[in-house]
């Protein structure tokens, strides 16, 4: 878990993109953090891996390294889980060359 270097509160503390690993693969067979997204606010293109996840909201809040905005959110009840990925233009994987 990273806290920010000025001093805010604890609650700003995230953990990076890595923390998606888990949850995400109820969801996708392949390692979405493993792929390259672009961010919808500020264009910024990086590896999911690299999203700043906050997981002090009702489920867990992936934002970008570059603009802060929300990339990600992800939400699971006991019966269904909530991806909304509003925030990403686009995921690209790395895929064998075949
Ligand atoms: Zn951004």
């Amino acid at each position: 878990m990273t806290i920010p270097a000025d001093g805010s509160p604890a609650e700003f503390a995230y953990m990076d993109g890595n923390a998606l690993a888990g949850p995400l693969s109820e969801v996708f067979t392949v390692d979405v953090t493993s792929a390259t997204s672009r961010c919808v606010h500020c264009g910024r293109t990086g590896p999911v891996a690299g999203l700043r996840v906050y997981a002090h909201a009702p489920g867990l809040v992936a934002r970008c390294e570059g603009c802060d905005e929300v990339v990600l959110r992800m939400v699971r009840g006991a019966e269904t889980l909530w991806l909304d990925m509003r925030g990403t233009v686009a995921l690209a994987f790395p895929v064998d060359g075949g």
